[in-house]
């Protein structure tokens, strides 16, 4: 499906976002005083896209510069798809659970 069939959706509010981006930041502090890996390895990162370049909620950037992004959480998934706690709100794909560094 291409993004010309799709319907038109909306981004969750800006304040929505905003919340979910301090929960994510505390979740990545929190890894980091534990010595937890906090980006999934490549093949990860690589699976996770692969689904959301299949998905019905991918905004389709139209930069070269790929932006794009989820629909439902309004992430950018070139970020997202490579942090460890993230998760698809759609439960298309789960977080990922990292060894803490020796
Ligand atoms: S994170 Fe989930 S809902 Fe969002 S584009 Fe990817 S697969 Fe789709």
């Amino acid at each position: 499906m291409n993004s010309g069939e799709r319907q038109p959706m909306n981004f969750p509010p800006r304040i929505e976002q905003a919340k979910q981006l301090a929960n994510r930041v505390a979740a990545l502090i929190q890894m980091g005083m534990k010595g937890e890996d906090v980006i999934v390895p490549k093949e990860i990162k690589e699976e996770r896209m692969d689904i959301c370049k299949k998905c019905e909620y991918l905004y389709e950037s139209k930069s070269s510069d790929n932006f794009d992004r989820c629909i439902a959480c309004g992430c950018l998934l070139k970020v997202k798809t490579q942090i460890s706690v993230e998760k698809c709100p759609k439960d298309k794909w789960g977080q990922y659970k990292t060894l803490p560094k020796k």
